[in-house]
């Protein structure tokens, strides 16, 4: 191993332009022997008699932070500049990993000294976050298999691995397959419809590919495009087809088929759960969420359902009495958003492709950068020349009373190579060192939007500035927590129900006149967005929510039901699927469509048997603004408690006391409803 290794040094994320997928395997393995041999140290030198967190779980968490560090670049690069190179070695270091943490959850002197430290927690004088932190790791360990006996354990480990293989081969797949399909159209007139920043988009995705004309891919910005306003209805189809059939037994191309990985996730899933003594992949995926059993996800979904579904259905017969104005009498799903689009446009007298040119992304960022200094009392300060793994990517700062509290990387736009989707992640989470020195965190904030073309900066529609917005979220809960442990801070530790609290909350400022002022700036005049534009936005905010709601029912019903019984083959899942859309959809995709097949949320993200998460969150969200609005949505104290209660909490205590703690009760779901104009007009 020499030193030019960039993963090895310091700081990896200072050099990550110069990591190479060579890099990959050595700089991992190396951690991993070091780490192991540091662990065995640590066990065998802690004595329950006076075992303390700075003797213990401290020297532990280093070892993680520094795991994270080597890993983290590893995997974002796997995301964002993929390659097969980079495949076939992060594939080979993700399955050492998987052994890694798996070996560390069936440890049995981590866990007794874990146990140890727990139980003397009173004479410890440990904080409250500590012992939430150690309550919670020894649900981990059961979580691990660290109580089966050591046949048992082998074929635990052998699941685990499999899973992170399996997971990620769907993922390439997918990858893959949008990669795969294109369609060049060498006429305009065959994209009629399409607003000039959609088509130049178009002819982007061609001369990137050194081709003629114009381009359609199946990346999102492409995508949604044409189904939202190509005014052929065969292209429409076209593209709907080859996007819904993608990695599938239906696709042209069935080299990238993920059926047979997801037969073999869910069995395994299910294996795993049946090895750990729960009667399902649900019931194991509940034990660390804040939903009690998969019973009470399936009637909170079903209730949902019920509250919205005959307005969903009344929303779907005007769109389908609307398109019959226009001549079309049985309206397809590759008609949904083309019509949605052009009724929306009857009725608020707005689209989105309108609204492109008063959301410049820098002004865009501006506004989002003083809402948060307003509310969170904090500074943005953009970085120059950092090192970084694309051009397009900006680097930032945030401080705190002229003190530097975070630093995150944000990925703007869609490109090949890429992995679709928004998200964030970490590269290093807030940390207080055994010398005493604080670490601060720094994030991913990833997008897929429409790049800029012909030298004109990048124009996004409010969609894309509510994605940001929820990305951002996700940021702050992340870059603003005050929890100096390493396994608590910022998002580390959160129930993955609760996660999306402040991401799904922040998406409410996008509707908001004083923020839409802040955010808006036409591209040519720099006025910003006219009030009679914003009240149609505002007006037009629950067009169609109930379909919305529906749609995210029947994928959360549809993840909660795959995982809440044993193995399922392919047809089943099907018709679980189709069983499902029976219930609550109120457009019934066609006999081809394999949604499942690109549902990469549950089955290569963390996801299953916790999609309903969305919703789940959403019902704290909601419900968290609505305090917003009764006080004012500029409040600063309110903007306070939010910040103390929730953001700078992280995973430190349980997120219904942080809830209460903020809000004054528990949650209920009538903001949900109303926020979504569900039942209430
Ligand atoms: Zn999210």
């Amino acid at each position: 191993m020499t030193i030019t290794n960039p993963l090895l040094l310091q700081n990896p994320i200072g050099k990550i332009n110069s990591i190479e997928p060579q890099h990959v395997v050595p700089a991992i393995s190396l951690v991993i022997q070091e780490n192991n041999e540091q662990i065995e140290r640590l066990v065998s030198q802690c004595n329950d008699s006076d075992i303390s967190w700075q003797s213990f779980m401290l020297p532990l968490e280093i070892l993680e932070d520094r795991m994270g560090k080597v890993w983290s670049p590893v995997s974002h690069l796997n995301s964002v500049c993929n390659s097969d190179e980079l495949r076939q070695a992060y594939d080979e270091a993700l399955a050492r990993l998987t052994d890694y943490s798996t070996a560390l959850g069936q440890h049995k002197g981590l866990y007794q000294a874990t146990k140890a430290l727990y139980d003397a927690r009173d004479s410890q004088d440990l904080t409250d976050t500590q012992i939430h932190i150690l309550k919670d790791s020894l649900i981990g360990f059961k979580l691990s298999g660290l109580h089966l006996n050591s046949d048992d354990q082998k074929t635990y480990s052998g699941i685990q691995k499999r899973l992170a293989e399996l997971s990620s081969k769907y993922e390439q797949n997918l990858m893959d397959a949008t990669m795969a399909w294109t369609k060049p159209v060498s006429d305009k007139n065959d994209l009629a419809g399409l607003p000039e920043t959609e088509l130049s988009m178009m002819a982007a995705n061609a001369e990137i590919r050194e081709l003629q004309d114009y381009l359609v891919t199946l990346e999102i910005p492409s995508y949604l495009a044409i189904m939202t306003y190509a005014d052929s209805r065969e292209l429409r189809q076209e593209v709907y087809t080859a996007y819904s059939t993608r990695a599938s037994d239906q696709s042209e191309n069935k080299k990238f088929d993920n059926s047979q990985i997801m037969e073999n996730l869910l069995k395994l899933k299910y294996e795993k759960a049946q090895l750990l003594g729960f009667n399902s992949y649900a019931e194991l995926s509940l034990e660390s969420k804040m939903a009690e059993n998969p019973q009470q996800i399936l009637d909170f979904l079903m209730d949902l359902n019920d509250a919205s579904k005959a307005q969903a259905k009344e929303e779907y017969s005007a769109l389908s009495d609307f398109a019959a104005t226009r001549g079309v009498k049985n309206l397809q799903v590759w008609d949904v958003a083309y019509y949605s689009e052009k009724l929306k446009q009857q009725n608020f007298q707005i689209s989105q492709s309108e609204l492109r040119p008063y959301f410049v992304v820098d002004k865009v960022m501006t506004g989002l950068f003083e809402l948060t200094e307003h509310l969170f009392s904090v500074t943005f300060e953009a970085m120059e020349d950092s090192n970084t793994w694309h051009p397009d990517v900006k680097h930032y700062r945030i401080k705190h009373n002229q003190q530097i509290v975070a630093e995150f990387y944000l990925d703007l736009y869609a490109r090949q190579h890429k992995r679709g989707g928004a998200w964030m992640d970490h590269y290093q989470s807030r940390f207080k060192m055994d010398n005493g020195k604080l670490q601060n965190p720094i994030a991913f904030l990833t997008c897929n939007f429409a790049p800029p073309v012909n030298c004109q900066p990048a124009l996004l529609t409010h969609d894309e500035v509510v994605t940001l917005f929820h990305e951002f979220g996700h940021g702050i809960h992340h870059m603003l927590t005050k929890v100096d442990e390493l396994s608590a801070s910022g998002i580390a530790n959160v129930p993955w129900d609760a996660v999306e609290l402040p991401s799904q909350f922040m998406e409410n400022f996008c509707y908001q006149a004083e923020v839409i002022t802040k955010l808006s700036a036409h591209v040519d005049t720099g006025e910003s967005l006219p009030k009679d534009m914003l009240d149609k936005l505002i007006s037009a905010k629950n067009f169609q929510s109930a379909m919305a709601m529906v749609r995210q029912i029947e994928f959360s019903l549809f993840d909660m039901r795959i995982h809440n019984t044993q193995g399922l083959s392919s047809a089943e899942i099907q018709s679980v699927l189709d069983q499902t859309r029976d219930e609550v959809a109120v457009a019934k995709p066609p006999q081809f469509n394999r949604f499942q097949n690109g549902f990469s949320h549950i089955f290569a993200g963390g996801y299953s048997a916790g999609y309903y998460s969305y919703k789940w969150a959403e019902v704290l969200s909601a419900d968290a603004f609505s305090k917003f609005e009764e006080e004012g949505v500029m409040n600063q104290s309110t903007g306070k408690s939010f910040l103390n209660n929730i953001l700078e909490k992280g995973g430190s205590a349980d997120p219904m006391d942080l809830f209460v703690a903020f809000r004054g009760r528990k949650p209920s779901v009538d903001a949900l409803l109303k926020h979504s104009g569900i039942g209430h007009n």
